[in-house]
C-alpha cells in the first residue's frame, strides 16, 4: 500500500548523522510544490512535485494536501507530563511577587507536586498523563519525552515509569521515559541529604534499571537542589546500569552544571540560563546538546537562555517545553517555537531544527524521526498558511491542522 502526498510546501532539515550545528541549524530544504510517497509508515521517496521529478505515477492513494505547508512532527525532548495535579494557587503566589525557588525552599514547588503523587492512583495519575499527551499530539507532538521525578521514594519513581509506559502504549506518539529520581531532596530527607543520595544510587537506579522502562537518567543540578558532586555519582551509576544521561544544569544559579554535563558525556544538558561560555564551550566539544526551555523563563519570568551564542559557539540547539505544573505549564511547542525567535532572537529556521531534528538527537530518536526523507517514519504536521513563518506571525494560536504519524492521519 503506497500513498502519494502530493501539492504541499515542504521545509524539512537532512538528517547529517549527528545533531545540527552552527549553520546547519538554518539549512532547510524546501520543496516547493513538494510530495512524498508513504510505504508501511515510512517514507519511501520524497522531492519536487513535477512531472518526471521522480514522483510515482501509480501510488495505491493520493493525498491532494492543497498547497500547505509541511514540516517534520515536532519532538518535545523535555516534559513533566506525568502529574497529579495542577498548581495554579503558586502561579498566583509567583504573580503577587513570589520567587520560584523561594516557594520550593518553603515547600512548595516540586515538593507539592511530589505529595499530590504520591496520593493518587494509578487510574489518576495515567488519565492525566494521557490527557497531557492528548493535547501535545493537537499542537503537532509526535514524538515526547517524559520524565519521572514526582515520586522520590523508589515504589512512588517506580509507579510513575510504569504509569508512563502503560500511556505510551496508549497513545499513538513515541513516548521516550526517562529517570528523575534526583529531581529534589524529599521534605524527609531535608536534614540528611547523603541519606536521599545513597537511596538513588543504592536502590532507586537499580530499581529503575531493572524495570527495563527508562532509557534515561536525569538529575536535577542547582543550588539548593543537588550539587555537582552527587550529581556526577548519580549520572555515573546511572551510567553503570546501562542508562544514558540527562541534566538540569545552570538554571537559576550557574553551578558549573554545564561543564559537569560535558565531562559526564551527557546526551544534553537543559536549561542552561546562567551558564557561562566556558561551560557551552565545554558542551559543544563534547557534542552535548543543549535543551532550552524558553517556555519555563516565560513563565517564571527569568532571563531567556542564550541559544544563539549556544549556536555559535557550536553547541547542537533542541527546544521543549518543560511542560510541567510548576513553571511551566503548556503542552504548546508553537509557543516555544514562537517565543524562541521572539523573544530570543533564534532564526526561525534553527529554531525549526531544534525541535524536529535535533530534539529528536536529544532522545535517542532521530533514527526514526525528526525530518523527511527516504527510510524515516512519516511523521509530519500539515500547518495553516505558506510557511513555518505562520507560527511566530500567527502568534498564541494552534497553526497545526493535520498531524499525521507514521503515514497515519490522526487529527
Ligand atoms: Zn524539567
Amino acid at each position: 500500500m503506497r500513498t502519494l502526498f502530493r501539492n504541499a510546501r515542504i521545509y524539512t532539515h537532512r538528517d547529517m548523522g549527528a545533531p545540527l550545528r552552527g549553520d546547519e541549524h538554518s539549512a532547510f530544504t524546501v520543496y516547493d510544490p513538494g510530495a512524498f510517497v508513504v510505504r508501511e509508515g515510512i517514507i519511501e521517496w520524497i522531492g519536487p512535485d513535477t512531472a518526471g521529478g521522480g514522483i510515482d505515477d501509480d501510488p495505491d492513494t493520493i493525498v491532494d494536501l492543497g498547497g500547505r505547508c509541511v514540516v517534520p512532527g515536532f519532538v518535545d525532548p523535555h516534559t513533566h507530563l506525568c502529574f497529579a495535579a495542577t498548581r495554579e494557587n503558586e502561579f498566583q503566589m509567583r504573580l503577587a511577587g513570589a520567587d520560584y525557588m523561594q516557594i520550593h525552599r518553603e515547600g512548595g514547588g516540586i515538593m507539592s507536586s511530589v505529595r499530590s503523587l504520591r496520593a493518587a492512583t494509578r487510574e489518576t495519575l495515567l488519565k492525566r498523563t494521557l490527557m497531557g499527551l492528548k493535547r501535545s499530539l493537537s499542537f503537532g507532538v509526535t514524538t515526547v519525552e517524559i520524565k519521572t521525578g514526582y515520586g522520590l521514594t523508589t515504589e512512588a519513581e517506580l509507579r510513575q515509569l510504569e504509569v508512563i509506559a502503560q500511556a505510551a502504549k496508549q497513545v499513538p506518539q513515541d513516548v521516550v521515559p526517562t529517570f528523575l529520581g534526583a529531581h529534589s531532596i524529599p521534605e524527609e530527607f531535608r536534614d540528611r541529604r547523603d541519606h536521599f543520595v545513597d537511596l538513588v544510587v543504592e536502590e532507586m537506579l537499580p530499581a529503575a534499571a531493572d524495570a527495563g522502562i527508562a532509557r534515561y537518567c536525569d538529575v536535577f543540578t542547582e543550588e539548593g537542589v543537588f550539587t555537582v558532586a552527587e550529581s556526577e555519582r548519580i549520572l555515573t551509576r546511572a551510567r553503570e546500569l546501562g542508562m544514558e544521561l540527562k541534566a538540569h544544569v545552570d538554571e537559576i544559579v550557574n553551578l558549573g552544571g554545564a561543564a559537569m554535563a560535558a565531562r559526564m558525556k551527557c546526551v544534553s544538558a537543559e536549561h542552561l540560563i546562567a551558564a557561562d561560555d566556558d561551560g557551552l564551550s565545554e558542551m559543544a566539544e563534547a557534542g552535548t546538546i543543549a535543551v532550552v526551555l524558553p517556555g519555563t523563563s516565560f513563565s517564571i519570568r527569568k532571563p531567556f537562555a542564550r541559544a544563539r551564542r549556544m549556536i555559535e559557539l557550536g553547541v547542537p540547539l533542541a527546544l521543549a517545553t518543560d511542560c510541567n505544573p510548576g513553571s511551566c505549564y503548556t503542552e504548546s511547542i508553537p509557543f516555544i517555537v514562537t517565543l524562541a525567535v521572539m523573544q530570543m532572537g533564534v532564526p526561525l529556521e534553527a529554531a525549526l531544527a531544534a525541535v524536529t531534528i535535533n530534539a529528536a538527537y536529544a532522545i535517542g530518536m532521530a533514527e526514526s524521526t525528526g525530518t523527511l526523507e527516504g527510510g524515516k517514519q512519516a511523521d509530519f504536521i500539515v500547518l495553516e498558511g505558506e510557511s513555518p513563518a505562520i507560527i511566530p506571525y500567527h502568534a498564541g494560536v494552534n497553526p497545526v491542522e493535520e498531524v499525521y504519524k507514521k503515514g497515519v492521519r490522526l487529527i
